[in-house]
């Protein structure tokens, strides 16, 4: 599939239609404006798109053809092609989608007793290079545009429509880094946190990045309430640099300095997600040097279990001593979860299908 692909980001996608899922409520006004239609044609776009979820300019009868047809002649509404669906014993349902050029993404949902979240992917790949990480492992192909985030979310709603259910959550930690995607990442939080979108609250929308420290200080200034996570690792910038090459260019200092600023600007709490990688970050002395880093934050350590990679070498650490480094951190007053895991059978983590898919298609 991505062999078809290799020049994709050239003419070919000037010449494409933009789907009409990349534009916010205001800039679906200002379209309409430009084409002399009335502004509160945009709010009954929007029904149609986000409430009704159809997947035609045709369907939107309270529209008057002359515009419908504009419509079809601007935009295209973003379909995904379903080439893969897992479904795992706790309820855990991996898609992997087809693009419009070839490329194959993921898209997870998750159900927890307080509602559905949805897991979405930001970028075909990812160029950061995380050495425990599926999605890295073929580099960074090409950013998502915002449609085909929203896209994603809206797949998943359809499905939830059959059973008569919704995504009451996000979380922006699928294959790629949301912040090498900036603009699209903050089009695609505004168009599913708009109350005429899909009205997802900003609270119940979470984006994590590996600590691309330009883009926290800007994500801070937003104003937005969305929720915030960290990929930290690591409780000293030498072992952090070993896991995450990221932090050759912006080192810890650096990040903590970024992540300060966030959260007195933001008066938000943080996450910290934190894997455990076997034998290498998960010393009960690792425990107590990332409680000293982190004491006195507003924030949340999340432990996350290594999930294994066939590509990369880590293993597990024992049960017990995950238990016991989370003990060490409430011991220093620290606010700390282990990451329950979900679809652990069907390869739901991060770019794990998509990389598998990838082998294949190389055979
Ligand atoms: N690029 C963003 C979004 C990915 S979120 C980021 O780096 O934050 C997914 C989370 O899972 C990140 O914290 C990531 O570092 C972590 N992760 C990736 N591969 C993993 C693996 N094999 N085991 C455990 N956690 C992993």
């Amino acid at each position: 599939m991505e062999g078809k692909q290799k020049d994709t980001f050239t003419e070919q996608n000037f010449e494409r239609k933009p789907s009409i899922y990349s534009l916010q409520l205001n800039e679906l006004e200002m379209w309409l404006k430009e084409q002399g239609e009335p502004k509160f044609r945009a709010t009954q776009i929007f029904d149609w798109l986000y409430k009704k979820r159809v997947d035609h300019f045709a369907e939107m009868s309270n529209l008057p053809k002359g515009l419908r047809e504009k419509l079809e002649n601007h935009f295209i509404i973003t379909t995904l092609k379903t080439i893969a669906k897992h479904s795992s014993q706790d309820g855990t349902l991996k898609f992997l989608f087809e693009l419009h050029d070839g490329f194959s993404i993921e898209t997870v949902l998750m159900r927890h007793d307080y509602g559905n979240s949805v897991c979405v992917t930001t970028q075909v790949g990812c160029r950061i290079g995380c050495t425990f990480c599926a999605s890295t492992l073929g580099g960074l192909k090409r950013n998502l545009e915002a449609g085909e985030i929203v896209a994603q979310v809206l797949k998943v709603q359809k499905v939830l429509d059959e059973t008569n259910e919704r995504v009451s959550s996000i979380v922006v930690m699928g294959i790629g880094e949301p912040f090498d995607n900036y603009q699209s990442l903050l089009s695609f939080l505004k168009i599913v946190n708009d109350e005429k979108g899909l009205n997802i609250g900003a609270r119940h929308i979470t984006v994590s990045t590996s600590g691309i420290v330009p883009r926290i200080y800007d994500f801070a200034n937003e104003g937005l309430q969305i929720n915030f996570a960290i990929s930290l690792h690591a409780p000293n910038t030498e072992l952090r640099s070993r896991l995450m090459p990221i932090n050759k260019a912006y080192d810890l200092e650096k990040l903590m300095d970024a992540v300060r600023y966030y959260i007195e600007k933001t008066g938000r709490r943080v996450t910290f997600e934190y894997g455990l990688f076997g034998g290498v970050n998960d010393q009960i002395e690792h425990a107590e040097e990332l409680a000293r880093l982190i004491k006195g934050l507003k924030c949340h350590v999340n432990l996350i279990p290594v999930n294994y990679v066939p590509e990369r070498n880590y293993v597990r650490t024992p049960r017990k001593q995950i238990f016991e480094f989370e003990r060490t951190l409430k011991k220093h007053g620290i606010n700390v979860t282990i990451r329950r895991e979900q679809g652990h059978d069907i390869e739901a983590a991060c770019g794990q299908l998509r990389a598998k898919e990838r082998k294949e298609e190389a055979r």
